[in-house]
């Protein structure tokens, strides 16, 4: 078998591998990126947060990724029958980006990578990572070729971006329940024969069907859009082989306000199903190794939360090795974990006090409170690290607070 030897190993090149190979490259650092697929291939997690844009940027892709046109998303409609509710970035608590794309990411995902090839990355594509054994904090990976080639990759650290295919979860048995109530997603790419001109056309909508029900429209730049419905996976057909196509269909007309522009529309592929997608880990790191986005902890596609974790995580991690191997002591319980698992938590609050009812109870209230809206909104554009915000240091509690302060106002 062939061997190499490198610093670092990154599985996958999503958004968190890619963000962390254009950081250890600027810095310097020996790296080797593999990924299953051969790209473009198709991923789910199209609205991204402006947070993101800083992860884009440090790692050099950005000026690439402008180049392609992609939907410029400047904020986030929500709906509820006739209630409607806009957050637009422009107008939050924290400093920082004000707008980001909604993308089909298998091609956004393939931009980025066209990006670091051309920064002289070479990306090992149908390349998959069959085992890994450490001996300490080396690691010896076996990874094979789309012709069966096998190789032993010797490395000092792995960086595990390998997204929904959680390589050193299932190895190292890391998987930990998560603490969210399981959710199934449907969803299907369709040519939007209907847009609307101006505005209304590209806006990105989270529609309520019912509390634990709602329907996403993602409006790429190409002419395709994107729709979903997140719901309790019990709402879902236990046996897999009914008409996906009809069940859509079907969803799509519980949508009073999208069901005219949709009805007809031809789906690009047959709707997908992803059960119970909300996944955790019991520790973010280990000898030799870290976990980034989505192959660590996934909590709910609500507020568009994956990507932005996927690409903090990503750049965080690199950041963290380049220090180590550069000779510098990292404390990765305290510079990893805790700031990661910090952002994880704002967020879960959210989720979970979206469908409680209570964050709905806010967005849809009539009489706003534009300061409190602005830092609901920065929460929104992925800006979870920014203690300042109340809404951000007392997660756990300041949405609960407002929503019982607006129900009491109701009920007075
Ligand atoms: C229903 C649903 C809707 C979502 N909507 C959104 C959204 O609107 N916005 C958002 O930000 N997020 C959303 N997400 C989350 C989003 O999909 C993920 O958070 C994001 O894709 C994570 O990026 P990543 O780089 O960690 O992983 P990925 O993008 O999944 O990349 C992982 C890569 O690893 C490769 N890989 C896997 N196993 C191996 C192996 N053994 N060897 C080599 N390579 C391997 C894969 O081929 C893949 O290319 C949604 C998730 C779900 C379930």
């Amino acid at each position: 078998m062939k061997k190499e030897t490198v610093d670092v190993l990154i599985i996958g090149a999503g958004p968190s591998g890619a963000v962390s190979a254009g950081i250890l490259a600027k810095n310097g650092i020996n790296f080797k990126i593999v990924d299953k697929e051969r790209f473009p291939r198709f991923v789910i997690g199209e609205s991204l947060l402006p947070r993101s844009m800083e992860h884009f940027e440090e790692a050099g892709l950005l000026d690439d990724l402008m180049k392609y046109g992609f939907e410029k998303k400047i904020g986030a409609r929500f709906l509820r029958g006739e209630d409607v509710c806009w957050f637009k970035f422009n107008d939050k608590f924290t400093d920082g980006w004000d707008w980001t794309w909604q993308i089909p990411r298998a091609e956004f995902d393939k931009a980025i990578t066209d990006s670091l090839e051309s920064k002289g990355i070479k990306i090992d594509f149908e390349t998959k990572v069959e085992s890994i054994t450490f001996n300490g904090s080396e690691s010896l990976s076996v990874i094979s070729d789309a012709q069966g080639n096998k190789t032993e990759v010797h490395a000092k650290f792995i960086i595990d971006a390998s997204g929904y295919g959680r390589v050193l979860p299932e190895i190292e048995n890391l998987e930990a329940p998560s603490v969210l109530a399981p959710k199934t997603s449907m969803f299907v790419h369709v040519k939007d024969s209907n847009k609307p001109e101006g505005i209304e056309g590209p806006t990105i909508t989270f529609d309520v069907l019912e509390l634990e029900h709602w329907f996403w429209m993602i409006p790429f730049s190409n002419g395709i859009t994107s729709l979903g419905l997140v719901a309790p996976s019990d709402y879902f057909p236990k046996n897999d082989s009914y008409d996906k196509e009809s069940f859509f269909r079907d969803i799509i007309r519980r949508s009073s306000y999208y069901k005219d522009r949709f009805e007809d529309v031809e789906f690009v592929f047959e709707p997908k199903q992803i059960i119970g997608y909300s996944k955790s880990v019991k520790k973010l790191y280990g000898n030799g190794y870290v976990l980034t986005g989505n192959s660590s902890e996934f909590l709910d596609p609500v507020f568009s939360s994956g990507v932005c974790f996927a690409t903090e995580s990503g750049s965080l991690a690199a950041k963290l090795i380049s220090k180590q191997l550069k000779g510098d002591v990292v404390d990765w319980e305290k510079e990893y974990s805790e700031y990661i698992a910090w952002g994880v938590d704002v967020f879960r609050s959210y989720i979970q006090d979206w469908y409680s009812g209570d964050l709905q109870e806010f967005f849809f209230h009539k009489e706003e409170n534009p300061e409190v809206r602005r830092k609901v909104c920065s929460v929104l554009a992925g800006y979870v690290w920014d203690k300042n915000n109340p809404f951000v240091s007392k997660h756990n509690r300041a949405v609960k607070a407002i929503a019982n302060m607006i129900r009491e106002g109701k009920n007075s």
